[in-house]
């Protein structure tokens, strides 16, 4: 078996940025929004930093105690938002409740929505136009098939998992590709059945393991979204990656996978806002 490292397609990533930026006026700056101390934010802010340092670009993290009132937040937002100097976005969610979510994914600018958050993104991607910003996993999945010559079009893909941010919009970006696509949730009646009847199998469950090699259809490709940490401690994906030995053809690890090409996206994202001149969901 094959594994599918996210490192090989980051650095191609890389290169294309490193050849927008040269012909740009501007240093791409990307603001990170995070409210409280969540593990999983600090590390995902970690690490966004990291990549975006090593592709040249600036960050500025913008961070805020976990009681912040829905007001007081929305207007610390709107100036981000407004800052000419920042090129894009990066709000890490969940929101704790007192902030309305909703209310914030229609205040943000389309033009800077790296992640696909806001309605004008999320109905672009849905429609099969890509001038607006997809959710950098769905997109770093399609981009892992893509950079390692995987063929899409025509081919069974099977989605564990139906949510906005991964789910949802990366069945639309296969459809885009041409792949017959099947999106399972927790109500579906024969889980196994439909993996194995995947010749590429995306899982994006947010459960440690879950899917074993009795769920893969000889010769699959395995692509592992999920972030997890096991009983053990220790971070692992969806896929319990050593039982696809023997029949997987090729497989995502977890870490080293998907999560480094979605931070890398996120860069590639960043250049396109500042330096491509793009707007979308406006006329100017
Ligand atoms: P989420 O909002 O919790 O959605 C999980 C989806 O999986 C839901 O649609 C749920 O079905 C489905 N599901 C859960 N358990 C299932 C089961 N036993 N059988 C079938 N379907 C099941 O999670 P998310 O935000 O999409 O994230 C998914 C995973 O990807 C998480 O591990 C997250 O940490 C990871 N992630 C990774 C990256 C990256 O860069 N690599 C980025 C974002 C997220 P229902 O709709 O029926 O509840």
């Amino acid at each position: 078996m094959i594994l599918l490292k996210g490192a090989e397609v980051s650095a191609k990533i890389k290169d294309e940025v490193r050849t927008a930026l040269a012909s740009c006026s501007v240093l791409p700056k990307l603001a990170i929004i995070r409210v409280g101390e969540r593990p999983d934010d600090l590390s995902y802010e970690r690490g966004a930093k990291k990549k975006l340092d090593s592709f040249g670009l600036a960050v500025e993290s913008y961070v805020y105690p976990e009681a912040i009132s829905d007001a007081e937040f929305k207007k610390e937002f709107a100036a981000i938002n407004a800052n000419p100097e920042i090129h894009g976005i990066l709000l890490l969610r969940p929101l704790p409740k007192q902030i309305c979510e909703k209310e914030i994914e229609q205040m943000i600018d389309p033009a800077k929505d790296l992640d696909g958050i806001s309605p004008v993104n999320i109905a672009k991607v849905f429609c099969g136009d890509a001038s607006g910003f997809a959710p950098c996993t769905a997109e770093a999945v399609v981009e892992i098939l893509k950079a390692n010559q995987i063929p899409i079009t025509g081919k069974r893909v099977t989605i564990v998992g139906r949510s906005l941010v991964v789910g949802r919009p990366l069945s639309m970006l296969m459809l885009q590709e041409n792949a017959t696509v099947t999106i399972c949730h927790t109500r579906t009646a024969d889980l196994k059945a439909a993996c194995r009847n995947a010749e590429i199998l995306v899982a994006a469950a947010g459960k440690a393991k879950m899917l074993s090699g009795e769920y893969v259809a000889p010769d699959a490709v395995v692509i592992d979204v999920g972030i997890n940490v096991d009983e053990n401690g220790t971070l692992c994906g969806d896929v319990d990656t050593e039982s696809l030995e023997g029949i997987a053809s090729m497989a995502t690890p977890v870490p080293g996978g998907v999560g480094a090409v979605t931070t890398a996206l996120l860069a590639k994202h960043l250049v396109r806002a500042a330096c491509s001149g793009q707007r979308t969901g406006r006329t100017e």
